[in-house]
């Protein structure tokens, strides 16, 4: 016999809060936290960095993969990689939240968990939201920095002779969500895809270290990579052996969605076109340089640093930033990139 969850439409609102509350995460520059008409967040800085992002049911998670803590987790986690990508740290949340009615109750604090597990390691706080009805999940989160007392990292700084450089992880989670797609799930991909886990520490440290430009990979390596080189007026120059180890991290995950059939269809992580390829789509070794090259959302920090700049870790070298010649882009190994792998289009087909 199985029990009946409890539902949302069955408590009040008021019930509802009263168990959301006691799992936010709280954080000393809190002043006023939830439950008054507004929150109070102490900004010593005098300036604070604010940035907001969406997840929508069935179009950024699926219920039947993510659990409520995995959307918590990742909903907080690509706020936070923004606010740290611009050299700044994390401060303050605020999350609405809108839910069908038979939504478990448990889900909803199985998100306010991700949310504080995501957030606790970084220091900051929930500090209010908004809970409405609506037809699926939609989970909306604003976010605010402290650039303590650091100039902002914008995309616009890299200039030629920088080092190009990341922080953490590539294509691993398109990999995880292409292969749960195919029902064939990896379980430490599907993780990286569900709970994506960047080095934010990382983003304040690299301002630290004067960066001269950063951003999250969200979109993908490519495509984020022409953000900084049309913003800066440069050329980014990527050694594609700087990546090997990311790709042969994906290798067997590749081998197994070559042999699925096609694989991401319609989503983050879609294999994307290949312009003029000769191979098709199905090696297993396009699939690794789709993943790394163009899968978004493991939200890894992409930075340009000055030459001779000691990079904090975990940042890598891949590559360096050259005068543009007057078309700024991205180049791979001297060449433009092989493949049209440019991310995912949230507009596109
Ligand atoms: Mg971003």
């Amino acid at each position: 016999m199985s029990e009946t969850p409890l539902l949302v439409r069955d408590v009040a609102e008021e019930a509802l809060l009263a168990r959301i509350f006691p799992l936010l995460p709280a954080a000393p520059t809190t002043i006023v936290g939830p439950g008054d008409d507004c929150a109070v967040v102490a900004a010593p800085d005098g300036r604070y960095v604010v940035s907001t992002d969406v997840l929508v049911e069935d179009r950024h998670f699926r219920r039947r993969w993510s659990s409520g803590y995995d959307v918590g987790w990742r909903a907080a986690v690509q706020n936070l990689a923004d606010v740290v990508a611009m050299g700044s740290r994390p401060a303050a949340l605020v999350v609405s939240l809108v839910m069908p009615g038979d939504l478990p109750v448990d889900w909803v604090t199985g998100l306010a968990r991700g949310l504080a597990a995501a957030c606790t390691p970084v220091g900051a706080a929930v500090v209010g939201g908004d809970l409405s009805g609506g037809d699926q999940v939609v989970v909306a989160v604003t976010v605010h920095g402290d650039l303590e007392g650091r100039e902002p990292v914008l995309r616009s700084g890299a200039r030629p002779g920088d080092v190009v450089a990341m922080a953490g992880t590539l294509g691993r989670s398109a990999a995880g969500l292409a292969l749960l797609e195919l029902g064939r799930p990896d379980p430490e991909l599907a993780d990286a895809y569900l709970r994506p886990d960047p080095p934010l520490a990382a983003g304040p440290l690299a301002a630290d270290a004067g960066a001269t430009a950063m951003m999250d990979v969200s979109d993908g390596l490519l495509r984020d990579a022409g953000r900084i080189a049309r913003a800066s007026g440069v050329r980014l120059d990527l050694t594609s052996a700087a990546l090997d180890s990311d790709r042969a991290a994906l290798a067997d995950a590749a081998r197994v969605a070559a042999a699925g059939g096609p694989v991401g269809a319609g989503g983050p992580g879609t294999v994307v076109a290949v312009e003029g390829a000769v191979e098709g789509a199905d090696d297993w070794r396009v699939l690794t340089d789709d993943w790394v090259l163009a899968g978004g959302e493991d939200h890894a920090l992409l930075a340009t640093f000055p030459p001779g700049a000691s990079m904090p870790a975990p940042f890598r070298a891949i590559g360096t930033v050259a005068a543009s010649g007057g078309s700024p882009g991205v180049a791979v190994d001297g060449a433009p990139p092989r493949r049209r792998a440019t991310g995912w289009d949230h507009f596109g087909e």
